[in-house]
């Protein structure tokens, strides 16, 4: 079975549940990840979801903001050193924009060992990609694209499954119409929602460049999507999130609606 497991579900400053990232396991086992939230804890959520690292050798990193691309230095450094012990087969495959690779090359060579650095170009490539590539692994065909975010360069992501089950991944900000083409009608729809719209006084996500469940609604009802996936919330009542998030989005969209807690499994 193919399915989406989040890693984490949270915004940037949470401490009630990890910044967002997940990881799609195909039908035979081999994963895609996409960010890796800010620390550590990404090797402790892929332990908890039971995501081997042998079977990952993709991975996605969307921008550079602290909350997505600083557990990608621990899933290198975790990949370099299975790689130099021998329990690691093949490449491990990340595809990002040019701020990005910049920053991971920056960053391994300033906090990597030799032996594991020593691993890029050669275990480990970062591809460099541009708005619109194409790209196929996986048995899925993925097209990035610029989210034409105006606080830091963002991509998403539309992929093609080998069913032909479509799903967009648009990142940690606001809906755009240049995603348009590549969000429209797709099954699956991964969208942000930093707060309710009942709670934008509180949470002030306009101010941050983030939406509230509402706008999410509202987008995904406009493009025609089956199924609705929100992410990249605050964490201050984990315990009536999904329920109050679900309700309010079914104001304004009529398909189903996924408010997922950290390490929930949805069949794809
Ligand atoms: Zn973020």
């Amino acid at each position: 079975m193919r399915e989406l497991t989040m890693l984490g579900t949270g915004s940037a400053m949470v401490t009630n549940c990890y910044n967002t990232c997940f990881v799609i396991q195909m039908e035979e086992g081999e994963c895609f990840l996409t960010d890796a939230g800010g620390g550590n804890t990404i090797l402790r959520q892929l332990e908890l979801a039971g995501v081997d690292c042998k079977r990952l050798h993709h991975m996605f990193v969307t921008h550079g903001h602290t909350d997505h691309v600083l557990g990608v230095i621990w899933v290198i450094r975790k990949i370099a050193s299975m790689l130099n012990q021998g329990t690691y087969e093949g490449v491990f495959h990340i595809y990002c924009h040019d701020v990005v690779r910049e920053m991971l090359e920056v960053m391994t060579r300033l906090t990597l060992k030799k032996k594991d650095l020593a691993q890029l170009g050669r275990g480990i490539l970062i591809h460099e990609i541009r708005d619109g590539e194409q790209m196929e692994f996986l048995g899925m065909k993925l097209t990035a694209f610029d989210t034409l975010s105006t606080k830091a360069k963002q991509f998403g992501y539309a992929i093609v499954f080998h069913d032909g089950l479509r799903l967009c991944c648009l990142g940690d900000e606001p809906y755009n119409d240049h995603a348009e083409q590549y969000a429209k009608g797709v099954e699956w729809l991964l969208s942000e929602a930093f707060c309710q719209y009942k709670d934008r006084e509180r949470f002030k996500p306009y101010e941050k460049n983030h939406s509230t469940v509402k706008e999410a609604g509202e987008v995904a009802a406009r493009l025609g999507v089956r199924n609705l996936i929100l992410y990249h919330t605050e964490d201050k009542d984990m315990e009536h999130r999904k329920e109050n998030y679900t309700s309010e989005a079914e104001k304004y969209f009529k398909g189903n609606v996924f408010v997922p807690d950290d390490l929930e499994v949805i069949a794809l």
